[in-house]
């Protein structure tokens, strides 16, 4: 599931290759991923528009136009890959070790999961995939994006300059209740999903059911600490590929073979040895170290 290290990589993978460049047209071949207006007003949008930013908020990657935004959430399975005219990658598949049939890495031609393409000069093209199509792709007039509660709505942006402990401690004051369903529900930190708040948790030694109420200062600062630490060596390694992540490119990540906690209940912890436990937040299956995260 794309979390903020994963939209990061896709993000920097853009950047360099559509930045200045201009959507001639847009093209939907499904028109459940397109949210707040009819997919031919989408469409008109769209083109003639020029990409002069590619940024992100949290999980949204947002393409900063000559008029408005583009915003696109991936969902739990969005893909979000370049493609160049001039490069051709072997279209085959692979037997991924955990999930099956998987296609191989590299950029591939557009297949049934392809929802909406947008097409640059030259025959490139952004290309939008969604195989379980949670994901949403909206336009944003100038002046709408701050105002959208999407992303209105969404705690600090934990890679920013201006993340500090005070703002931290000021927001996540506000809340009560367990801290892995906080952080699941973007705040007081926006850009976590199940795979890093099981990170930070563990990297924190916080229990995941610990009440927000009831932490001291100095785990409030672990917490504070761990966030960013988990998401940087997340982007480091290109983000986390489970099933369905691709780079920009269509590269898998590798975060899946650094990963401390998140799907290794029944393992050994590296810190301590103990049998790691598994527990459901918020419906999600949550990992933890029994002995390094204890409930109080
Ligand atoms: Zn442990």
């Amino acid at each position: 599931l794309p979390e903020l290290p994963e939209v990061e990589t896709i993000r920097r993978g853009l950047e360099p290759k559509v930045k200045d460049r201009t959507i001639l047209r847009a093209e939907v071949r499904l028109a459940k991923q397109v949210e707040g207006l009819p997919v031919a007003d989408f469409c008109r949008k769209m083109a003639g528009q020029k990409i002069v930013s590619v940024d992100r908020r949290g999980k949204f990657l947002l393409f900063g136009l000559g008029r408005g935004t583009l915003a696109i959430h991936l969902g739990m399975s969005g893909q979000v890959t370049y493609w160049d005219h001039a490069r051709q990658d072997s279209p085959g598949f692979l037997v991924h070790r955990h999930t099956g049939l998987q296609k191989t890495p590299g950029q591939h031609a557009p297949d049934k999961h392809t929802h909406a393409l947008f097409h640059l000069d030259q025959g490139d093209r952004i290309q939008y995939r969604d195989i379980r199509q949670f994901g949403l792709l909206r336009f944003l007039a100038p002046g709408e994006l701050e105002r959208w509660p999407s992303i209105s709505r969404l705690g600090l942006e934990p890679l920013a300059k201006d993340y500090t402990f005070e703002r931290f401690e000021a927001l996540l004051e506000r809340h009560k209740g367990g801290l892995k369903a906080r952080l699941l529900a973007q705040h007081p930190v926006a850009g976590l999903g199940n795979i890093y708040a099981d990170e930070a948790l563990y990297l924190a030694s916080l229990h995941p059911l610990k009440k927000i109420q009831a932490l001291k200062e100095a785990e409030r600062r672990a917490l504070f600490e761990a966030i960013p630490l988990v998401l940087r060596k997340g982007i480091r390694n290109g983000g986390t590929t489970l099933m369905d992540f691709r780079g920009a490119e269509g590269e898998h990540g590798s975060n899946q073979n650094s990963l401390q906690v998140y799907g290794r209940a029944g393992e050994n912890c590296y810190r301590c040895g103990a049998v790691l436990s598994k527990i459901l937040v918020a419906q999600r299956t949550t990992v933890y170290c029994p002995r390094c995260q204890k409930k109080r």
